[in-house]
């Protein structure tokens, strides 16, 4: 009898004959990130994964909260493998692992049987209320209840026999590095790295950009962004994080520009050095975390005033139809919420006008914009300047 976790993985399945790159895109990811730990394999069997530990014990707390974080992974199943599938075996294997999960709760359960070896002697129904009454028999607390159980242990009988009685639900979407690759413009609030998840979520590869203003933005504010990153890492796999020194553009703007079309002026010079440093890393489009008519400067004549300055690729938006409510959610869930909230001020703060338009006109703002000596320049300067940071997730 050996510790295995099952990993279920949902929309895959569907994918015809990408499935196996898919599958083993998503084996890839799980052995990356068990890699520091000694001794875990993962192998493919009948429609799901298994990870095993073939040295050392199979310590659950370690794996499970680094694979049911990954993007692809509906499920993870911490259960037992048996080689000897007689109804003896199984009957004292589930009553054993009946008593590691539950020890002396009072609980309700029921046995649920899956028999892909039809040779087996047995029924499924047959198998289950044996090994179920063998379990009642000999845990005191323990009680069947077929309809609303608080466990179904499962017995699966395939190659070999698999027992197990928690299903913890995943990330679900489809596994990292399957759909290409974004850069997303993270600016430290909430909604950018959600927005940076909901993709990753969807198989993109991730790359971040900050655009930095010392000294009128601070090193607790970078900071910030940088504990944001390597906190979406745990989901994504390591992200490179480009940390773009935007003071002189943002000042040239400013200088520049009528004050209530300066932050749009800024959102178009963010896109513009997010595209270069997307185009240099191969990525097929930015993703921002835009909501629409979140606050005045996201209204629909804003978006719209500001994305003609990504010329290469879209920009993706993931939460444009969300209310707020529904991003802090997602934030509080994936855990940047917290990080997200720190009180440092961030470079649209520091220069936001006493009255952004709320209606700006495209055409317009690119006119002024093409009439600023030097302005496409400073933006070549600071992408080129950028520093980048790898950071891993603080994983072990
Ligand atoms: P967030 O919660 O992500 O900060 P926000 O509600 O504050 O967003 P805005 O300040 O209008 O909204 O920014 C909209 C989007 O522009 C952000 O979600 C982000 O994608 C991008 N952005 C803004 N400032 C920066 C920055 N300093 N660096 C990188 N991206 C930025
Ligand atoms: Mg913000």
């Amino acid at each position: 009898m050996k510790n295995v976790l099952l990993i279920k993985y949902g929309e895959i399945a569907t994918r015809g004959k990408n499935r196996y790159l898919v599958e083993n895109r998503l084996i890839r990811t799980i052995i990356e990130r068990l890699e520091p730990y000694e001794g875990y394999r993962v192998y493919k069997e009948q429609g799901r994964l298994l990870v095993v530990n073939e040295k050392t014990e199979f310590d659950y707390n370690v794996v499970i909260p680094l694979v049911v974080v990954l993007p692809g992974v509906t499920a993870v199943c911490p259960g037992v493998e048996i080689e000897d599938q007689s109804i003896e075996n199984l009957r004292v294997t589930a009553l054993a692992h009946c008593k590691e999960q539950f020890g002396d709760k009072p609980v309700t359960f029921k046995v649920e049987t899956k028999r892909s070896d039809k040779k087996y002697p047995l029924t499924s129904r047959e198998v289950s209320s044996d090994v179920g009454g063998y379990i009642f028999n000999n845990m005191e607390n323990a009680s069947v209840d077929v309809h609303a159980p608080d466990f179904v242990v499962m017995v699966e009988l395939r190659n070999n026999a698999y027992i197990y009685s928690r299903l913890i639900p995943g990330v679900g979407g489809l596994p990292m590095g399957t759909s290409g690759k974004a850069t997303l413009l993270m600016s430290g609030g909430i909604d950018s790295p959600v927005a940076g998840f909901l993709t990753a979520k969807r198989g993109v590869e991730i790359e971040a950009v900050y655009f930095d203003s010392p000294p009128y933005t601070s090193e607790r504010a970078k900071q910030k962004v940088i504990d944001l990153a390597n906190r979406l890492a745990l989901y994504t796999g390591e992200i490179r994080l480009h940390i773009v020194p935007f003071t002189e553009t943002q000042l040239k703007i400013y200088d520049s520009a009528p004050p209530e079309k300066t932050t749009r002026m800024l959102k178009r010079a963010m896109l513009k050095a997010a595209e270069k440093i997307a185009l240099e890393n191969g990525s097929m489009a930015l993703v921002t975390g835009d909501s629409i008519g979140q606050v005045a400067s996201q209204t629909m004549e804003a978006i719209n005033a500001i994305d003609s300055a990504a010329r290469e690729m879209p920009v993706l938006r993931p939460l444009c139809t969300m209310d707020k409510q529904e991003i802090v959610d997602i934030a509080r869930k994936i855990e940047t919420f917290e990080i997200s909230i720190r009180p440092y001020e961030d470079c649209c703060t520091v220069f936001v006008p006493k009255h952004p338009e709320t209606k700006p006109k495209r055409k317009i703002i690119e006119n002024i914009e093409r009439k600023i000596d030097g302005l496409d320049a400073l933006v070549e300067e600071a992408v080129k300047n950028t520093e980048t940071l790898v950071l891993k997730g603080d994983l072990k």
